[in-house]
């Protein structure tokens, strides 16, 4: 292998070439910031040759920190969905707020421990404080705890292995978990990776809302003891990803109480409205629940990577994940001192916390407080403006910000019509590229939906929306029409496909 005559460069930057290299970043980021609402919603018509372009061997030498930002921001970012753009009402939005990324900066320069207690104790006191504000939140006693994970997925997780460690014992292939065909296929996968056969996992047909009930929960738990299974945990959506759906939550802690089951609540989406009025009254009896995941990044609009799990007793959150190792110190003795490599999976990890920390320390419950309520203002104003619209019937009214519907041509019920319809109206809309929805399958029918949840959406996206979905509407008449003269559908020229998933 050739290698430089030249000695390797040193990997301590001087005072200069780090400042260098922030102010290169920041010259790039600034301005991406700034253009983010007039970048594209969605490019990505030449992908595969990007990301072609992109493989390579391990270079022996290195090339600049400038040529690398051009290709970064220049090439590779541009080719994306807008995840982080006022316009992004599809799927969940993600947020970014700029604050975690100053937080980020500072705590992986600083690069200190926050497995353990004792490497870093202020570090670690900053991510159990955060713990314990949202503990307060939900309104967990003074026995709460929990993690901050990567995300809602490993949220479920942590949680299921929790109940099947307190609950079920090491003998746990005939427990079974309760949830509605509306919950997140994380649960699913956590049942399976916590060891579950696939078939413990039981889907209770939801309700006309898309929520789950106590009545036909209880008459599967009775059908699945009669059949010699043990019944153990009951997972409720508060805010369900596709309709936006929230489980009668005081109704499942009821049945939970009563057949002594645990009582998980995957608050993902919908967790952190609990700081609003309304959120609050949406999800009365989420503080009856023996665990709740969260997604700060999600409802705290912060970067992709931050989730959080909590649950009412954090000493069986630990009795479950705790393995001692000689080589670390001992457990701390305080119980008010945590140790988070015993709360879950992870033992190293990033110090998530800060990120969470400086920008609810810098602005208050009040900012994000009103910032969620303008979004759940947002989706009620759109769910009201685009039921105005020619063949909209909203299927799922807004609880929190998230609704669906389905459009229809006029006088036409048939349902393969009225969803292929509805496929044509979603590209259309997405073909402008000032706002980007999904669509989802529900019971069989395609809807269109609309979630309102990125920090930079406000009352111009949902103009936008309205008139970009009412000229879609009519495009696709007119598509229509035609494809009835000449006997079939015009081939559709546009680019995002019925799922959202853009072609080229
Ligand atoms: C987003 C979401 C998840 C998964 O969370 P990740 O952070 O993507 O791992 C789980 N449940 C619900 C309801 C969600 O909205």
């Amino acid at each position: 292998m050739p290698r430089r005559n030249v000695p390797p460069e040193s990997l301590e930057l001087t005072s200069e070439q780090m400042r260098d290299m922030v102010d290169r970043a920041m010259d790039r980021i600034v301005p991406w910031i700034e253009t983010i609402g007039e970048q594209p919603m969605h490019r990505l018509d030449k992908a595969h040759k990007l990301a072609r372009a992109l493989r390579e061997p391990l270079p022996e030498g290195g090339v600049s920190f400038r040529r690398i930002l051009g290709q970064l921001f220049e090439r590779v970012l541009p080719m994306s969905l807008n995840t982080a753009g006022p316009g992004y009402l599809a799927y969940i939005p993600g947020g970014g707020l700029f604050h975690a990324a100053v937080a980020d900066l500072i705590a992986d320069a600083t690069n200190r421990y926050v497995g353990i207690w004792a490497a870093a104790p202020g570090l670690v006191e900053i991510e159990s404080t955060v713990i314990r504000w949202f503990v307060g939140m939900v309104g967990f006693p003074a026995t709460g705890g929990g993690v901050l994970t990567s995300g809602g997925s490993i949220a479920n997780l942590t949680a299921i292995v929790t109940a099947r460690h307190t609950l079920l014992g090491e003998d746990f292939l005939r427990g079974t978990i309760y949830t509605s065909p509306q919950a997140h296929h994380s649960v699913r996968k956590a049942a399976r990776i916590a060891g579950f056969p696939d078939a413990n996992v039981r889907e209770v047909p939801a309700d006309g809302a898309f929520r789950l009930r106590a009545a036909p929960l209880e008459a599967a738990l009775a059908a699945d003891r009669a059949a010699g299974f043990t019944p153990a945990i009951v997972v409720a959506s508060a805010g369900t990803t596709a309709t936006g759906a929230v489980d009668p939550l005081a109704e499942l802690a009821d049945v939970c109480a009563r057949e002594r089951l645990w009582f998980h609540v995957d608050a993902a989406y919908g967790g952190f409205f609990q700081l609003t009025d309304r959120g609050r009254a949406a999800l009365a009896g989420i503080e009856r629940a023996d665990s709740v995941t969260l997604d700060p990044h999600k409802g705290l609009f912060l970067p992709y990577g931050t989730g959080g799990l909590l649950v009412r007793d954090r000493d069986g959150l630990r009795r479950a994940h705790q393995v001692s190792a000689s080589y670390l110190p001992p457990a701390q003795a305080d119980p008010e001192c945590w140790d988070f490599a015993d709360l879950g999976p992870e033992l190293s990890r990033d110090p998530r916390g800060l990120r969470v920390w400086i920008p609810l320390k810098m602005h208050g419950a009040a900012t994000f407080r009103a910032a969620l309520d303008e979004k759940m203002d947002l989706a009620r104003d759109a769910a009201a403006r685009l039921a105005a619209l020619p063949g909209v019937e909203i299927v799922s009214e807004p609880t929190l910000s998230l609704f669906a519907f389905r459009v229809a041509p006029p006088g036409v019920t048939d349902p393969a019509t009225v969803d292929a319809f509805g496929r044509r109206v979603l590209t259309g809309v997405n073909a402008r590229q000032r706002v980007f929805l999904t669509g989802v399958e529900v019971d069989g029918r395609h809807l269109l939906r609309v979630c309102v949840l990125s920090f930079r959406t406000h009352a111009a996206q949902i103009d936008a929306l309205v008139e970009d979905l009412g000229a879609a509407i009519v495009a696709a008449h007119r598509a229509s029409d035609e494809g009835a003269e000449n006997g079939a559908a015009p081939p559709d020229p546009r680019v995002a496909g019925p799922d959202g998933a853009v072609r080229s």
